[in-house]
């Protein structure tokens, strides 16, 4: 069970990698942070454009267990697809 202690757009002030795809997110870019606690170890993650498109394309029911790191673009590979060649 995963709690979400805070879910915002944030300016990076240092490099990130964007939790559901792993590339690399620049400093000084507006990313959405998400900072979530499971059985008392805190974790923040950063999101891509891209992949918040794609968080906000799926079921609820698909992301109530979170995901791993870089595990997004491995199950919806084919999202990416179409939206990067576009
Ligand atoms: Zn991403």
């Amino acid at each position: 069970m995963i709690d979400i202690l805070e879910d915002k757009i944030v300016k990076t002030r240092k490099d990130h990698n964007c939790w559901g795809c792993a590339e690399v997110i620049s400093k000084k870019t507006n990313v959405k942070m998400v900072c979530s606690a499971e059985e008392g170890e805190i974790t923040r993650t950063y999101w891509c454009d891209d992949c918040v498109y794609i968080l906000s394309e799926i079921d609820n029911y698909d992301k109530e267990d979170g995901f791993a790191y870089g595990e997004l673009i491995q199950i919806y590979n084919d999202y990416y697809r179409e939206i990067k060649d576009v």
